[in-house]
């Protein structure tokens, strides 16, 4: 089915119902946004987008950029949305990767447009295993890589979302989140769209917008660092958070204290869940039951999730909304396979005999000194106790001796010989930072993520 066809088939019977909320008060109704979608859609065919075809957009957030999402979808085209940060040249990888038929730099334009051209009725018939999406990957571990999602699989992960998350009409989302991403894109318009319910749709998170919009939502989903801004700003009260119902955290680790200061502050425990690029959500801490601060929580439903390789090792996985590969990476996406049908995530954690999962980090960013594994969350949430530590970050660096040294990168303020003691105290000698490098911000990528590559590159030559 296409995937566009079973949001539709959600929409409120009531078309005047609003799908969006717009910071100037503006209100759109679900009605003229099923229009504007039709028109786009069959402005697209008018341009010769064919079914499969790949329709890329650059864009800023608006409602058009969303309409031209959902177009493509009708259409039966495939979307690629692209970080709104890059360059020109990044830019030109991806239209020689992805070959796109139509490139849209100016979502108002198109769907401008299209208002003025007759609307599409039926909506192009599209197969569960057909393409619906190439997302490019954060880049977090080195080039950006295109997974390729079906209409099946995003439909998958919407439904099972929308019930783990008990989304319904009554539900209005804080939609801060950028679109060129499965979090933004898919997790969070997918659940409201498919409860017919409103998103208070705003162009990027800042805290006064966010502010403002909290009291009429019931609903946020962040990135970590939109909670730790959060906590930050003194007029984030109980109060302002009194009629949300849930708050979401994913793309990258939440900190525990970010997770405990804000059930200080709330009194509500943020839900943190895992997922990635080619697998949509993977698990999900509980509704109704136990959120755990650093723990991803369980398996979603249909999900199989196993570690390979002992106690802790790479988390594998199989289930409906795994994409189908890496585009035009044949022998990159057989080698993320099993034998057995499980993808290989890259992610390394472990599982509670319940089932519940807690991450340690990625494997490229595993260390391996003197012959011995250092998990690097491991040092961290020590270091992240220490007086003065905002936040931490542990990569391993080339060392002649031990192949690769232990190193911290700490946001805050201290004395490095102190706290490599007090580490000592804790952690065996092969785990222990051999330097410690006091700074005030740590490199992230768009949604957030610590850029480990980054740092390593930048202490590679500490002990050369
Ligand atoms: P690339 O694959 O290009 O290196 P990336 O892995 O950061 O970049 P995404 O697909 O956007 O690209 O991000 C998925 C990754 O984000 C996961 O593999 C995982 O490492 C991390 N992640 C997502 N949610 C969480 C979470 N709750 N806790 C810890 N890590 C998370
Ligand atoms: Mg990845």
């Amino acid at each position: 089915m296409n995937l566009y066809d079973l949001l539709a088939s959600r929409f409120p019977a009531d078309r005047g119902a609003p799908a969006l909320l717009l910071p100037d008060g503006e209100a759109v109704s679900y009605g003229a946004l099923e229009d504007d979608v039709a028109r786009t859609a069959a402005l697209l065919i008018e341009y010769e987008v064919e079914p499969g075809d790949r329709v890329m957009l650059q864009s800023e957030k608006s409602l058009e950029a969303l309409v031209v999402y959902l177009a493509t979808l009708k259409a039966g085209a495939v979307f690629v949305p692209l970080n709104t940060a890059y360059t020109e040249a990044e830019v030109d990888y991806f239209i020689e990767d992805a070959q796109p038929v139509l490139f849209v730099e100016d979502a108002v334009e198109l769907v401008g447009d299209a208002r003025s051209r007759p609307p599409l009725a039926a909506s192009v018939a599209r197969e569960d295993d057909d393409l619906a999406s190439i997302i490019y990957t954060s880049g977090t571990t080195g080039r950006s890589k295109g997974a390729m999602l079906s209409h099946g699989a995003l439909a998958a992960n919407a439904l099972a979302l929308h019930q783990a998350w008990g989304f319904s009409e009554c539900d209005v989302l804080l939609h801060a989140l950028p679109i060129f991403h499965v979090h933004g894109l898919f997790v969070a318009t997918h659940c409201a769209l498919l409860s017919g319910a409103p998103m208070a749709w705003l162009a990027k998170y800042e805290d006064a917008a966010v502010l403002k919009a909290m009291p009429d939502c019931t609903v946020m989903m962040g990135v970590p660092t939109f909670y730790t801004r959060l906590l930050a700003n003194p007029g984030f009260t109980r109060g302002a958070a009194a009629h949300m119902r849930l708050f979401i955290s994913g793309s990258a680790p939440l900190l525990e204290s970010t997770f405990a200061e804000f059930e200080a502050r709330t009194g509500q425990r943020i839900l943190e869940r895992y997922g990635m690029s080619e697998a949509v959500i993977i698990t999900s801490n509980p509704l109704d039951g136990e959120r755990i601060a650093g723990s991803v929580g369980y398996p979603l439903p249909g999900v199989e999730l196993r570690i390979a390789g002992g106690e802790t090792g790479v988390i594998e996985i199989r289930g409906p909304s795994v994409f189908k590969g890496y585009w035009q990476m044949p022998e990159k996406t057989a080698e993320e396979f099993t034998e057995d049908g499980f993808f290989i995530t890259g992610d390394v954690g472990r599982q509670d005999p319940d089932g519940r999962v807690w991450i340690s980090g990625r494997a490229k960013d595993l260390i391996i000194s003197g012959g011995f594994n250092v998990y690097p969350k491991e040092v961290e949430l020590i270091l992240d106790e220490m007086d003065g530590v905002v936040e931490s970050a542990v990569v391993g660096v080339p060392h002649a001796d031990f192949g690769e040294a232990v190193v911290a990168v700490v946001i805050g303020r201290g004395e490095e010989a102190g706290m490599i003691a007090a580490l000592r105290e804790r952690l065996a000698a092969f785990k222990t930072p051999k330097r410690v490098f006091f700074v005030d911000e740590l490199p992230r990528n768009a949604m957030g993520k610590v850029q480990k590559n980054l740092l390593r590159e930048q202490y590679a030559a500490t002990f050369a």
